[in-house]
């Protein structure tokens, strides 16, 4: 089964890397189910979907809880009758210098960043098991895969979500449950996410960046899409992806 048909719970679905991923992916026929905090963004996007002819569904999900998590995958059961993928795609980036001790963003992009996608491992875990088949694709970050100053924590978070990924593929083969993983390393993509920035130096150092160099999130979705249309005894593992003007 390649990507038409397939269930894709998203979460991280009402701006950017999600929402476009969660357009490309319904317009190749998956059944999408859209989870986020805004819940009236996921309406409008749910409702684009429609009009486009795609098939797709949404539940206000704060990822930080288990218990909503859980929900959007029992939504996307009840609905389009199982869950094939997870794209645990949520994240915030409050980026500062350790020394700023920014220690409430650095406990909110724990538990968002890392614990958020814990909650979508444990929510799918059972019935990837159970069926001996599924694909967590998790978003870390380019800062999961080499260090960036003024992204500590936030890299840290990352790291952590790519060792997460190996680990949980490494454990399937030894447990013969063929649930595939693949972590996402995208560079600079313009979306919402510099809004999470409340250290003023950072912000702008960002936004100067991003605006030389940055580019579409359409970019990550297209990688998304390859890695969930892949046959189910293919598992492609790990993507960095660099806008060419980034160095
Ligand atoms: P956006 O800010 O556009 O999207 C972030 C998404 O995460 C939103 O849909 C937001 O929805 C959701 N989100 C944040 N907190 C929560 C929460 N507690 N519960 C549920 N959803 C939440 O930025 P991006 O599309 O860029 O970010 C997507 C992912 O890509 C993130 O994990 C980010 O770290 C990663 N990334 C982004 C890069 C970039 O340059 N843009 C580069 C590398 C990685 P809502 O606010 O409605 O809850």
């Amino acid at each position: 089964m390649t990507v038409k048909n397939k269930v894709i719970v998203i979460t991280g679905a009402s701006s950017g890397i999600g929402e476009a991923s969660a357009k490309l992916l319904a317009s190749n026929g998956a059944k999408v189910v859209l989870g986020a905090r805004r819940e009236s963004r996921l309406q409008e996007i749910d409702n684009d979907i429609k009009l486009d002819g795609g098939q797709a569904t949404y539940l206000k999900t704060d990822v930080t809880k288990p218990e909503e998590v859980q929900a959007l995958v029992d939504l996307a059961k009840s609905e389009f009758g199982g869950i094939d993928v997870i794209f645990n795609n949520a994240g915030i980036m409050p980026s500062s210098p350790i020394s700023a001790l920014h220690i409430k963003e650095w406990n909110q992009m724990i538990d968002i960043n890392l614990k958020g996608v814990l909650n979508g491992v444990a929510a799918v875990m059972p019935d990837f098991v159970t069926q001996k088949g599924g694909q967590i694709v998790t978003t870390s970050s380019v800062a999961g895969i080499k260090s960036f100053a003024g992204a500590g924590v936030y890299g840290a978070t990352k790291f952590a979500v790519r060792n997460l990924m190996e680990v949980i593929r490494m454990e399937s083969a030894q447990e013969g449950t063929n649930i595939r993983t693949a972590s996402l390393y995208p560079a600079a993509i313009n979306t919402e996410l510099l809004g999470t920035i409340t250290d003023d130096a950072t912000k702008t150092g960002m936004e100067d960046f991003y605006k030389q160099v940055g580019f579409t999130p359409d970019a990550v979705a297209r990688v998304v899409n390859f890695a969930v249309n892949q046959p189910a005894d293919v598992n492609v593992n790990e993507f960095t992806i660099y806008p060419t003007k980034q160095a």
